[in-house]
């Protein structure tokens, strides 16, 4: 049963395979690419091709940037003696638009889950124990308050210990389950400054 035309069909095939787009949503931002004006429409394809093409992991902290270092971990101005671990770089975000942060940041891009067969080797924990050779004062675990992200905040403060370097964790004013880029900044804050040793 195809009513449109097999490249609308197709489009919007595509566009239901986002996260978050069920058949109707695709569409409706079917038809909307396609009333679109042709530049704009060019606009947005290209935009998805760059991003493909030239973002990758900052060699440092592993967030999704454009160059080999990302701007965080670029800036001397910022203290690199404390790393805030963050499960995704939407995390990240989250933490740098509250603007009260001085430290870099590690982004494990995923959380231990035992459920879904993810272990310590499937996220970037290797990398982050790479890290802590060099001199640093601090590793603030802000790991999402889930089973996963209390978990793999467990893991890392197992594993750092006997390093001698302090370990802490972000306070729990962060409901449970809750996904820290839906908190808002005051909650952020509120958790970072009341965070405890582990
Ligand atoms: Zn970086």
């Amino acid at each position: 049963m195809d009513y449109y035309s097999s490249q609308i069909t197709k489009l919007i095939e595509e566009l239901s395979r986002l996260p978050g787009v069920g058949a109707k949503s695709a569409q409706r931002l079917a038809f909307h690419i396609i009333n679109m004006p042709k530049e704009q429409a060019e606009r947005l394809s290209g935009a998805i091709m760059d991003a493909k093409n030239h973002v990758r992991y900052c060699k440092e902290c592993f967030t999704l940037t454009d160059d080999e270092c990302c701007p965080i971990c670029r800036n001397s101005g910022r203290d690199h003696g404390t790393i805030m671990v963050v499960e995704n770089t939407r995390d990240l975000a989250a933490y740098e638009k509250t603007g009260k942060f001085e430290g870099v940041y590690h982004v494990l891009h995923g959380a231990i889950s035992p459920m879904l067969g993810i272990g310590p080797n499937d996220i970037k924990l290797k990398e982050l124990m790479k890290r802590l050779q060099a001199d640093v004062k601090e590793v603030i675990i802000a790991t999402n308050s889930s089973l996963e992200g209390e978990t793999t905040a467990m893991y890392i403060s197992k594993l750092i210990k006997p390093t001698g370097i302090k370990v802490s964790r972000i306070a729990s004013g962060v409901p449970v389950g809750g996904d820290l880029e839906y908190i808002d900044e005051v909650t952020l804050l509120r958790a970072l400054e009341g965070r405890v040793e582990l």
